[in-house]
């Protein structure tokens, strides 16, 4: 056989995907799987958006648009951001694609070159790393702990930064931790990329309609408007509007970033769907109630799993102020022995251990590149999160201390 492109050495495929592979299995053999492990919304799209999409197709909006998306939904899209405070972008510094992991691959391809290094504070979403391997540019982790509250610390973004840095890859609010950055840590983070003029900031807000505890979510081009012309935002529908499904996500940023995705979505990826844009019109245009209700319902499960989990001193919780994922620091259970006798060595075996035992499924942390934590996602029913939270107190009580026997 010919070979394979040599980008396929280094992306690899999610380790997210594997989890979800095992508890597959598992429930094919006849196995409750309480999933944590799935990144999107468990709520239907709203029937009025739906409708948008039906009524699109029914007045035949079914060929192409333009390549970087219809200027009617781009208009929605100005308008939704000037209401969250964005300055006024222009037709020619929006583009939309099908969904954010192909616009942030176009933005990826726009900013890129292979052999570029791209700062990407760990934990991060396994996608951003993988762009950057798919691009064969070169991915600098900055691991972010508990002590720093899963967050980038400027410090440690100055020691990563280089002239050899074209890109730092931020994400707010955060997948995998659900912590959100402040407006006076992203002040702190503009400073230091001040004296960095040759660098990108690729600000992945996808996950913005969804933050807890009143707090507003602070965009980074909005907060740090003297970096303006070389930030890149992205967001889109998929998760705050409950839209996965539609692949709709969209890019802001200087017209000539956009201009070259543009170009590059003519030739890869072409134009978003035309139904789907119909609906997100309808999504950013309608009303916003069922956006709010939405976050404070993830804000309720959030603090059923916290009132659970948080008694248990094995697990170190950094409570997360957005999206809807939790990311637990299991390393106290490391070299603890299961019931069966297996001594747990890594977040891997929690996790196997935890799916096996309990038919709970969470990813392990080495998937985020932060390995002896775990993620659960809670975007998933009250009944099935009160399930789950049971079976990983039963799971994490089980565990004994670890006592090498004397020889
Ligand atoms: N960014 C982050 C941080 C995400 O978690 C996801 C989805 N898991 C995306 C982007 C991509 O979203 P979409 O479904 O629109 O491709």
């Amino acid at each position: 056989m010919p070979t394979l492109s040599k980008r396929l050495s280094k992306g690899g495929e999610s380790l997210i995907g594997k989890t979800f592979e095992l508890a597959l299995q598992l429930q094919a053999a006849g196995r409750t799987i309480h999933d944590l492990s799935k990144g999107e919304p468990d709520f239907p799209t709203d029937p009025h958006v739906a409708e948008a999409g039906r009524q699109a197709i029914a007045r035949g909006f079914t060929k192409y648009t333009a390549t970087d998306g219809d200027g009617r939904t781009k208009q929605a899209i100005r308008e939704r951001l000037q209401a969250l405070g964005h300055r006024h972008y222009d037709d020619a510094e929006i583009i939309i694609g099908n969904g954010g992991m192909a616009v942030l691959g176009h933005i990826g391809m726009t900013l890129l070159d292979a052999g570029d290094e791209v700062i990407v504070p760990a934990p991060y979403w396994p996608s951003h790393a993988g762009m950057v391997n798919m691009l064969q540019a070169t991915a600098r982790f900055v691991s972010c702990t508990t002590a720093d509250r899963f967050k980038l610390q400027p410090a440690a973004l100055r020691d990563a930064l280089s002239d050899r840095t074209r890109c730092l890859i931020l994400c707010s609010p955060n997948n995998p931790t659900g912590v959100v950055y402040s407006e006076t840590e992203l002040h702190a983070l503009a400073d230091v990329l001040h004296d960095f003029p040759d660098v990108w900031i690729l600000s992945d807000e996808i996950y913005a309609d969804i933050v807890f505890d009143s707090h507003p979510h602070a965009s980074f081009a909005v907060v740090c408007p003297q970096l303006a012309s070389r930030t890149v935002t992205l967001n889109g529908v998929s998760k705050g509007y409950a839209m996965t499904g539609w692949r709709i996500a969209y890019a802001t940023g200087p017209a000539d970033v956009m201009d070259g995705a543009r170009q590059i979505m003519s030739h890869i990826g072409g134009s978003p769907s035309t139904i789907a844009q119909h609906a997100t019109v309808a999504a950013l245009e309608g009303a916003q109630t069922s956006l709010a209700e939405r976050a404070a319902e993830y804000q309720r499960r959030r603090d059923t799993i916290l009132s659970r989990l948080q008694p248990l001193n094995t697990l170190t919780i950094v409570a997360p102020a957005g999206a809807f994922y939790m990311f637990v620091d299991c390393t106290a259970l490391i070299g603890m022995r299961t019931p069966d006798g297996t001594v747990i060595d890594s977040s891997i075996a929690f996790s196997q251990y935890l799916l096996t035992a309990e038919g709970v499924a969470v990813v392990p942390g080495e998937a985020f590149g932060a390995p002896g934590c775990f993620r659960i996602c809670f975007a998933v029913s009250p009944a099935t999160l009160e399930s789950a939270c049971s079976g990983l107190v039963s799971a994490v009580s089980a565990l004994t201390p670890h006592q090498e026997s004397p020889e």
